[in-house]
């Protein structure tokens, strides 16, 4: 049997996760499942799946948590320490599903006993790229990426020789407000926001398709995966979900991966790989579609791409502090207390404060200047609105 642990199971893409392996309960032996707030589907998972260690990532929910697995003999943990000690168990394969940088520190302890992580959690590679990569290959661990567009390009890769790409093209959709007059942008709400047009996927990530953020953040990420220079990665509008990503080689050969938007497929291919096998997915049918479109993005409507571009350019913690600004920002969006736009417009400011602190600031890529510079953006982002309320 094979060990597994999923970090973030009570989320979209842990629910998706916790779905195939319920499918072949004789073939996974579940080690760690962790979760937040949701104690009931937290524990009523764990007890299903005959975990080991339920972990809540809230220290005031441990007892919710006891109460709700008595009995099962699964034993109840919470807080910070407790899910990195849950990603220091022995396992094979870990699926890496928290939102946010809080998946960092939890996939560095996966990568350090070797296990396989499947990487839901982008903010890791933003974060922390070039020191998760080194910490995989000291570890002789392997990364395979969940995120569609990602798993798309990997696919595509199989047997190809990366000197040979000569560019990658992640596609969009858009979010929700791809046809909305720009003007009308600034009042957009957060219900308006919460809602994609093609993908079921949890309340951040779906506003981040909405700002295009999480296209930002993807396109870092894509740099980081697969080692291709900035000016290699495009971004296309695809309103459909269709296309998750093509590799252009230098024969001007275009490979695309096309698939139903469902996301049990990056995260089957991840739990299956190198094989592949059969997953609980509808089939596409080409005919009943009829057609695709791809559209360049706007990037006076999406200037969250732009920022990507300059992070990208900086390098070092900048992909630290630009995720850490983002997610604050998110926060108070959702709080009602930032509109749509000024999102960016914060993260954009407090980019600009670290770009101007850097010689004050260790640059080194350590974890702990990462978690450090994490928690000071998020700051700064506190002050940046502040002062403009002010
Ligand atoms: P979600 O909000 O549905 O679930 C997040 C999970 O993380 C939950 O289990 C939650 O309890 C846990 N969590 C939240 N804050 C935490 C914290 N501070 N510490 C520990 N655990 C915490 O999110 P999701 O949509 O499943 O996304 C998870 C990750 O996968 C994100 O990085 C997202 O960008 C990425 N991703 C998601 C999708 C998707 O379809 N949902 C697609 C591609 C990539
Ligand atoms: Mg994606």
């Amino acid at each position: 049997m094979r060990k597994v642990s999923i970090f973030g199971a009570t989320g979209s893409i842990g629910q998706n996760t916790v779905d195939l392996i319920s499918r072949a309960p004789t073939e996974y032996d579940v080690v760690a499942l962790t979760g937040g707030a949701n104690i009931s589907q937290l524990a009523e998972d764990a007890r299903n799946t005959g975990a080991q260690i339920a972990v809540t990532a809230y220290e005031s929910r441990l007892q919710d948590l006891k109460d709700a697995l008595s009995g099962s003999g699964v034993e109840a943990a919470a807080g910070q320490a407790a899910l990195v000690e849950a990603a220091s168990r022995p396992v094979d394969w870990v699926m890496s599903a928290i939102v946010g940088s809080a998946g960092l520190a939890p996939g560095i302890e996966t990568l350090k006993q070797g296990a396989t992580l499947a990487l839901a959690n982008k903010e890791t590679l933003v974060c922390a790229g070039p020191l998760v990569l080194e910490m995989a290959k000291a570890h002789n661990a392997q990364i395979l990426p969940v995120d569609s567009e990602h798993s798309a390009v990997f696919q595509a890769l199989v047997g190809e020789d990366i000197r040979s790409v000569d560019r990658v093209v992640i596609t969009a959709s858009g979010g929700a407000f791809r046809d909305w007059p720009i003007e009308d942008l600034p009042r957009a709400t957060v219900e308006q926001a919460s809602k994609h047009p093609n993908w079921d996927m949890g309340q951040r990530i779906t506003i981040d398709s909405a700002s295009m953020f999480n296209k930002a953040l993807e396109i870092i990420e894509t740099k980081e995966f697969f080692d291709v220079s900035p000016n290699q990665i495009e971004v296309v509008i695809h309103p459909e979900s269709i296309v998750h990503a093509l590799v252009g080689f230098q024969d001007g050969a275009l490979m695309a991966h096309l698939g139903v938007p469902d996301m049990r497929h990056a995260i089957g291919y991840a739990l299956n790989w190198p094989n592949r096998r059969e997953l609980p997915i509808q089939k596409l049918d080409l005919a009943a579609l009829g057609q695709l479109r791809f559209i360049a993005p706007d990037e006076a409507r999406y200037p969250a791409l732009r920022l990507a571009r300059e992070v990208m350019e900086s390098g070092g913690l900048s992909g630290a502090v630009f995720n850490a600004a983002k997610e604050r920002a998110l926060d108070l969006f959702i709080q009602r207390r930032i509109g749509f736009l000024e999102m960016t417009d914060v993260v954009s400011s407090v980019l600009d404060r670290f770009d101007g602190a850097k010689g004050h600031i260790d640059a080194a890529l350590t974890l702990d200047n990462v978690l450090q510079t994490d928690h000071l953006a998020r700051h700064w982002v506190d002050e940046a609105v502040l002062k403009r309320a002010g």
